[in-house]
């Protein structure tokens, strides 16, 4: 029988990365785009293929349709016809209250995690409709708990680009659920990965905001993996269209 084959954007770092070796334990064929850490990703390759899969390391924006275009060609060429997707490539940008947020970080933000997202779903349907016979194909967006939260005096624009998540989702779901496609989206609370130091700036950012949460502390980029390959899964054959929140109570 044939391998499913995954393509993770941002699957070089955080809880993309988590997502591809997860997914090489269970036996999917892993493609993992990036954008600029071909290091991190180069590491993710070796650990999918120590457990046996296929894996290739793809370079490119997911913010530009002409590298989304390129990413999904190459992932074909290198593992085979896409079975499954996960859509979560996703910055924050500085945080600040909104009248002091600067129009540029609301815009790159804006292109990468709405325009670059829905861009890339709308490759991710069309490689998955042109496999037909494949058994169980589905997609995951990358949302955040954000999006209900309104993130208020740090990041009102990711939380509004979030919420976009949440809607593509559902209208994917709908779209493409009489074709045999599953799409769902996971919602992650805060997670400790590097898109607090490095995109919004505040390396104490998970130590400020973990005693505010139910659960006292930020996730592992593990628990949220296991819920996005339950979403990917059969197990997962009647969950459609659903937003499942990852978020510790929060
Ligand atoms: P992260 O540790 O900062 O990793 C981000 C990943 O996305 C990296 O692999 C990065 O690749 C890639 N990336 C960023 N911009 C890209 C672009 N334009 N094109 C291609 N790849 C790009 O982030 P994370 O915390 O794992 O976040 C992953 C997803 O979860 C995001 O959608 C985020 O919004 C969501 N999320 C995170 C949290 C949290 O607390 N961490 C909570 C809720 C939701 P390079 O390193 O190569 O640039």
């Amino acid at each position: 029988m044939s391998r499913p084959v995954l393509l993770v954007t941002g699957g070089s770092r955080g809880i993309g990365a988590a997502i591809c070796g997860m997914a090489a334990q269970r036996g999917y064929d892993v493609a993992v785009n990036y954008q600029s850490a071909a290091e991190a990703a180069a590491k993710v390759v070796a650990a999918c293929e120590a457990e046996g899969a296929k894996a290739v390391a793809l370079q490119g924006d997911m913010a530009r349709q002409e590298d989304i275009a390129r990413v999904f060609t190459e992932a074909k060429a290198a593992l085979g016809p896409l079975t499954h997707v996960v859509n979560n490539a996703g910055i924050t940008g500085p945080g600040s209250k909104l009248a002091e947020a600067d129009p540029q970080t609301i815009r790159t933000c804006i292109d990468v995690n709405v325009t670059g997202a829905i861009l890339v779903a709308r490759e991710a349907t069309r490689a998955l409709l042109a496999n037909p016979d494949a058994k169980g194909r589905a997609i995951v967006n990358i949302s955040s708990i954000a999006a209900g939260l309104g993130s208020p005096d740090e990041f009102v624009w990711y939380a509004a680009s979030k919420g976009a998540i949440d809607s593509l989702t559902l209208g994917m779901a709908k779209e493409l659920a009489p074709a045999g496609i599953r799409v769902n989206a996971v919602a992650p609370g805060m997670t400790e990965t590097e898109i607090h130091a490095l995109s919004s700036g505040e390396p104490g950012r998970v130590a400020r905001i973990a005693p505010t949460i139910p659960i006292k502390r930020a996730a592992q980029p593990e628990e949220i993996a296991e819920v996005v390959l339950f979403a990917l899964s059969e197990a997962a054959s009647y969950v459609v269209g659903s937003i499942l929140r990852v978020g510790g109570g929060r």
